[in-house]
């Protein structure tokens, strides 16, 4: 009997095509809902059953609970995956869907509650022994009380919005002189991305690494680690390529930072799949933030582990044991995803548009996570992220060799991608070496 009989995918693009797969192996029908744009979507055309929720725009279809929930009840779904991003990291949604008697696939809506808003959620890490990077005690509320803090903490300073995500509502001051108007910016974008001004105020690290911890929690008080993620090659703090392990971190480091992520956990009650997001620098790992869903490059833990994420996700979610201890999990040779975006690769302009010609790569140890195909319509509504490219390899150079042999196989015609871009960061001596951090790619690598 699978877990679960049918299960909505409240997502599109890849992520739903990769919640569709793990789905349909597991025995489990799917419904696929869609805006009017993505009408002739990959995973709507692999699902079960499809039901359009609403218009192009996000808000009135992919972020559209009463649509969604209805189309739940009217397929019979008992349970809702919310992928990455959208309703996601909603509190109220899972609330709302578990009301009505259907499972959310993700944790529960307090700890979605408590983890959303990054002040509570360093808090909460503090009080279960957790390093965050020091920072204000709490939300900043003036530009007196953002001075005073900033003169405890130093300059530079990172203003960062209470509700953020997606890099966005962060604005750096370098001293005093510009303070005022970091705070003014964090605030204003704030509210104007997530209609919740708060913000408060950390150190601006110079050149840490982004290194995350995969964890995974069941309802039965078993939680265990997956190890780290490199995600440091970033673009306007977002991911542009994803490495696993991290070239920087040796054997006790990994094994430091995953027994507290699992303390953590363990003292929260968490359940389900979560990634707690540290800065590290100098030997020293800092909390910044946790997500409570499934991340985009998950994928790569899933190549050095051999497990599937979104299988256990789901397993959980129906109230199985995780049926996996710390000593079940090894790690297993290196695995690299680039992000592919249908943007302009010098210039970053998202450019849509039909794909012409499509080839994937393939051969040993090359996955791609696409929904695309020939003669689809690349819509302008949503996230350019248009597909994944994950390489598995038995060490890091053989990884590196595979990679960039497959994206010279890798095929995308009709618009503009990021494809020659990985190219480039491919040949690049300091990612060879693993020798970057945070700013590298901006500051060094593209030189701006
Ligand atoms: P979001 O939720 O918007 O993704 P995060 O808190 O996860 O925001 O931070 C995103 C990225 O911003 C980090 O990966 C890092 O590159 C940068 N960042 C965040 N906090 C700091 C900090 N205190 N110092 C330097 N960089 C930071």
């Amino acid at each position: 009997m699978p877990v679960f009989e049918k299960v909505l995918i409240a997502n599109r693009g890849e992520i739903a095509l990769r919640i569709h797969r793990a789905c349909r192996e597991m025995g489990i029908k799917t419904v696929a809902v869609h805006s009017t744009a993505d009408a002739d979507a990959m995973h709507v055309r692999l699902a079960d059953e499809s039901v359009c929720i609403g218009p192009p725009p996000a808000r009135d279809s992919y972020l559209n609970i009463p649509a969604i929930v209805s189309a739940a009840a009217v397929t019979g779904a008992d349970a809702i995956h919310p992928g990455v991003g959208f309703l996601s990291e909603n509190a109220a949604f899972a609330e709302i869907v578990e009301a009505h008697g259907i499972v959310f696939i993700g944790p529960s809506p307090d700890h979605i509650q408590a983890m959303g808003d990054k002040i509570t959620a360093k808090r909460t890490m503090t009080e279960l022994g957790v390093p965050c990077v020091p920072g204000s005690d709490g939300a900043v509320a003036s530009i007196e009380q953002a001075r005073a803090e900033a003169e405890r903490i130093g300059y530079p300073i990172l203003v960062k919005a209470a509700a953020g995500g997606g890099g966005r509502g962060m604005k750096v001051a370098e001293g005093p002189e510009n303070l005022e108007e970091a705070f003014l910016m964090a605030r204003r974008e704030a509210a104007a991305a997530f209609g919740n001004d708060a913000v408060y105020m950390e150190r601006y690290l110079s050149r840490p690494r982004h290194i995350e911890i995969q964890i995974a929690a069941d309802n039965h008080g078993s939680v265990v680690h997956f190890g780290e993620r490199d995600c440091s090659v970033q673009r306007r703090h977002q991911k542009v390529v994803e490495e696993a392990p991290s070239p920087a971190l040796n054997a006790e480091e990994r094994e430091r930072i995953g027994r507290r992520a699992v303390q953590a956990i363990a003292g929260m009650g968490y359940r389900s799949l979560g990634t707690l997001e540290f800065l590290y620098e100098n030997g020293e790992f800092f909390f910044i933030e946790m997500n409570t869903r499934l991340q985009v490059e998950h994928p790569i833990t899933e190549a050095i582990t051999g497990i599937d994420l979104v299988r256990l996700q789901i397993q959980i979610a129906s109230g199985a044991p995780l049926g996996l201890e710390q000593k079940d999990i090894s790690f297993t040779g290196h695995a690299i995803e680039c992000r592919i975006t249908a943007e302009d690769p010098v210039t970053f302009q998202p450019r849509p548009g039909r794909v012409e010609n499509y080839h994937v790569p393939g051969g040993l140890g090359v996955r791609v996570d696409s929904a695309l195909y020939a003669g689809y319509p690349v819509p302008p509504h949503y996230d350019s992220l248009i597909a994944k490219l994950v390489v598995h390899g038995a060490t890091r150079n053989e990884c590196l060799l595979r990679l960039r042999r497959s994206l010279d196989e890798f095929v995308i015609e009709g618009l503009p991608t990021t494809i020659p871009l990985h190219q480039r960061l491919m040949a690049d001596p300091s990612f060879l070496n693993g020798d970057y951090h945070i700013r590298w790619l901006e500051r060094d690598f593209l030189g701006s």
